[in-house]
């Protein structure tokens, strides 16, 4: 698990963070090409230095020939050449292949790691979150530029031999003229920060612009997909929409441009300080040359590891690489540390077993969303009776979808309690007290997958026991729908697969019926409906229910809708106004009270008499 302490300071640096995250990913793999690193920092300098005795022998070697001990010299230093460069060549094409198993690997475990952040907490709350949302943007990388490139590996890989490189270069040029290097660091350090400012304060900017570019993103998609397509024609609304993708767009790369353009002195001074720089290293060099201060293989040496001082400098592709993919490793911990924070909001361990046995009961429930202003539900009190049905009907918004969550424990109420038989559901492990549960949601998923899983996802457990799969979709009517796709429970319900079977809204919802009514076979004790037979006209909505009460009868049903046709054939019904229940009994007895029920029943039955009535 990640601390705060890793992801904050210098350790968010682009090295220091490849550094920290790379072992994981396979510490074997990691030291060879640590190792490799190494050697091939070191490789250069042992060319400067071969190089350099093997020019500084030449003209010994011309009077004395290679008898001598200069041409002893100039053989040995040929043969460590031939080596050197046989290594360079083996190693070469090792290297690369290391880096790029290391980057793809990477790659996938970073991934992996976001999925997980995702998917790991029990509670909903962090994937709401829109500061959490923006992480998630960011460590997925979002945007071209930001991705976690393959090649990171391999950019780290340049930039720490450039660097021992660099640094060995300084060591021996300081053996010429103790401060000859110095000129070339400074220059180079300005270089350096120039370009590395540069990068990362096009990174950030591109952060901090993420909520324009997002957007911009969203329209550009809307556009594109099919999901929208319709929509988009009906009601006119491309230009629209391509006129708010260009102004979101341009808005959130404006600042970058700007920053682009304030950059450009800085260059300038950045490219004089080198030209500056290395005239007077090369000044000297030639100076002391010329008094026969510095021999012919001293000064070979000293005029390249001048040169390769450039080898502290920014270098470029490597550099962008690497600050670029930095950047969602970077927001891919942080994402870690923020949910791994936010884990401990559904604590719980207590097994569920086989309750409710008596009933579920809010008590005095206070709820508000994270960062919202105002409470969705206020102090409601419900008793929900075991193996018997409730339908709770309000107006839109007025909590009751936020009610299935609390139930669902997808949050924790804000205060007050809910209770299954008396027990604190904090008290319950959450996957446990989930297994008790069979939920249609209103927004339900319409998985991109065979029918199998469509259904089977109601209890994993049986996603391999056709009988069982045949069982739920015949008691929701989905079972006329399964067997006569091309391919039964194994056809895709996507369009985009080969054989896809493309299904109508109310052959969705029978299927997400029937997922429900799966969990319900599995051991569910509790099945929640939450509006889950909208697009069906309210006779087979109706003969639904019954059916599903008939099924269920010993399942504790709570159902959302709004019709009350199909209301009124529950044993009880709440009415949730104000972030509370306002009224509560049989249908007869809501009607005889003359409430909010009885007037929302007499809005919608109105309509209806008046047609019977002719
Ligand atoms: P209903 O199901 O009765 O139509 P909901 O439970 O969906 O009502 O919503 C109740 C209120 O909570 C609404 O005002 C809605 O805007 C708000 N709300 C719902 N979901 C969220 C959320 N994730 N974050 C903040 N507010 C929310």
């Amino acid at each position: 698990m990640v601390t705060s302490n890793d992801v904050r300071g210098w350790l968010d640096r682009p090295i220091p963070l490849l550094l920290r995250v790379l072992p994981r990913v396979g510490w074997g793999r990691t030291s060879v090409f640590a190792g490799l690193v190494i050697f091939q920092g070191l490789l250069p300098i042992a060319f400067i230095v071969a190089t350099g005795t093997l020019v500084g022998a030449v003209p010994e070697v011309a009077v004395n020939g290679f008898g001598s001990r200069a041409g002893h010299r100039f053989l040995a230093a040929l043969v460590t050449l031939a080596a050197l460069y046989t290594a360079q060549q083996v190693l070469g094409p090792v290297r690369q292949a290391l880096e790029n198993l290391l980057g793809s690997r990477l790659n996938i475990v970073m991934r992996e790691r976001i999925m997980t952040a995702a998917t790991e907490p029990p509670g909903i709350a962090h994937l709401e979150d829109p500061d959490v949302s923006d992480e998630f943007e960011l460590a997925r990388g979002v945007g071209q530029q930001r991705r976690l490139d393959p090649r990171v590996v391999w950019a780290l890989g340049q930039i720490l031999s450039s660097r021992i490189q660099g640094a060995i270069a300084v060591l021996i040029l300081a053996g010429f003229q103790w401060w000859a290097p110095l000129p070339l660091i400074i220059a180079h350090s300005v270089n350096y920060v120039w370009h590395d400012r540069q990068a990362a304060t096009l990174v950030r900017r591109r952060e901090l612009s993420t909520a324009s570019l997002r957007r911009a993103r969203y329209f550009r998609d809307l556009a594109l997909g099919p999901g929208a397509a319709k929509e988009i024609r009906v009601f006119g609304l491309a230009p629209w929409v391509l006129g708010r993708f260009g102004s979101e767009w341009l808005r959130g790369m404006s600042e970058i441009w700007a920053q682009r353009q304030r950059s450009r002195w800085w260059m300038a001074s950045a490219i004089g300080s080198l030209a500056a720089s290395y005239g007077i290293v090369f000044l000297a060099l030639g100076i002391a040359g010329a008094r026969g201060d510095v021999g012919l293989m001293a000064l070979t040496i000293f005029a390249q590891a001048a040169i390769n001082t450039e080898a502290l400098s920014y270098l470029g592709e490597p550099e962008r690489i690497l600050s670029f993919s930095a950047s969602p490793i970077l927001h891919a911990l942080r994402l870690e540390h923020r949910i791994h924070r936010g884990e401990a909001e559904l604590p719980g361990t207590r097994s569920a077993g086989a309750l409710p046995q008596e009933g579920i009961r809010f008590d005095n429930v206070h709820f508000r969303y994270p960062k919202a202003s105002q409470e969705v539900l206020d102090g409601l009190d419900l008793f929900i009776p075991a193996g018997h049905s409730l339908a709770i009907v309000g107006e839109n918004g007025a909590g009751k979808t936020t009610l299935v969550k609390l139930l669902c424990r997808l949050y924790d109420p804000t205060s007050g309690s809910i209770t299954i038989d008396g027990i604190d559901m904090r008290e319950f492990a959450p996957d446990s007290w989930r297994s008790r549960l069979g939920v249609v949601f209103q927004d339900f998923v319409r998985y991109e997958l065979p029918a199998r899983e469509n259904v089977g996802f109601g209890r994993l457990e049986l996603l391999g026991d056709e009988e069982a799969l045949t069982k739920a979709a015949r008691s929701v009517s989905a079972w006329d729908l399964v067997s006569h796709l091309l391919r039964g429970w194994d056809t895709p319900l996507s369009r985009a697969y080969r054989n896809g079977a493309d299904l109508s809204g109310g052959q969705w919802q029978k299927i997400a019926l029937a997922r429900a009514l799966l969990a319900a076979q599995g051991g569910a004790g509790v099945l929640v409906l939450d509006e889950p037979t909208a697009n069906l006209d309210v006779r087979a909505e109706a003969e639904l229910f019954d059916r599903i009460l008939e099924l269920t009868r010993d399942v504790t049903t709570i159902l959302i809708s709004h019709r009350f046709s199909s209301v009124r054939r529950a044993d009880r019904i709440a009415v949730l106004s104000g972030g509370r229940i306002v009224e509560e009994g049989t249908h007869d007895e809501l009607l005889a009270a003359g409430g909010l029920y009885a007037r929302m029943f007499g809005l919608q039955a109105t309509p209806f008499r008046e047609v019977e009535g002719g």
